[in-house]
């Protein structure tokens, strides 16, 4: 699966999140299809999971078109511990976690229906009528906390820390539903919106001081741009 791991899309300012845990190494030898690195590129995971439907070259992937993709892309989204996956895995009944690709892929494109209504301009309390699907999702969730010990720089430390019950292949659809509520009540909707390119897709979160970012990276949709601008300049000096 060196492929997998080491082919490289330009438009990836961070490429570190695209590095599966080393437990996934059976998942990936066994079933990860030939498919390249998701776009994790809106700066709001949120947006990303938009993202997990893209075209990076010519033709559209879909990286969660099953079972297969959809644990790939959790573990490039670091959203669920390499051991929950692994285990979910093992444990599933066949095509089970197809089917939760398939509910993944509805709540998709539920959520890029409101996030395509409402980016560009404030977000409202009056948005919470159509946050019953994400709220019916959210009251599955079952988080609780731990005090684990925590390593960093300083040594190590006891932290309080929240995880999940993985109790079945469902679960998985949790941590999703987690980050779309993140970025509808963290996010400010004026600054979502869509690259400029001509054919892309690709939905972000402008973070940028002056609120001027256009593409979804200049490494793809950008420089494209630039050598269509180039060429018409030089057709219209002939
Ligand atoms: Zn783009």
């Amino acid at each position: 699966m060196k492929g997998y791991i080491g082919s490289k899309i330009t438009c990836q300012p961070r490429p570190e999140r695209l590095y599966l845990p080393k437990p996934l190494c059976l998942i990936r030898r066994a079933v990860v299809p030939e498919k390249p690195p998701a776009f994790f590129i809106a700066d709001s995971l949120g947006l990303d999971f938009l993202n997990s439907i893209a075209t990076p070259v010519d033709a559209p992937v879909d990286w969660l078109d099953n079972g297969v993709g959809l644990v790939a892309w959790l573990a490039q989204a670091n959203l669920v511990p390499a051991h929950a996956l692994n285990d979910l895995a093992r444990r599933a009944a066949p095509g089970e976690l197809d089917k939760v690709a398939a509910q993944a892929r509805v709540l998709r494109e539920w959520f890029r229906g409101f996030v395509r209504k409402h980016m560009g301009r404030p977000l409202t309390p009056a948005a919470i009528r159509e946050m019953e699907p994400l709220n019916e999702l959210l009251e599955r969730d079952e988080m609780f906390s731990q005090i684990a010990v925590s390593r960093d720089s300083d040594g190590d430390r006891l932290e309080l820390q929240t995880t999940r019950l993985w109790r079945s292949p469902q679960s998985l659809l949790l941590p999703i539903g987690e980050a779309l509520a993140r970025c509808v009540c963290d996010e400010d909707f004026v600054n979502i919106r869509a690259c400029e390119g001509k054919v892309c897709t690709l939905i972000f979160a402008d973070r940028t001081r002056r609120r001027g970012r256009r593409w979804c990276s200049m490494a793809m949709c950008g420089n494209r741009a630039k050598q269509a601008a180039h060429r018409n300049r030089l057709k219209a000096t002939r």
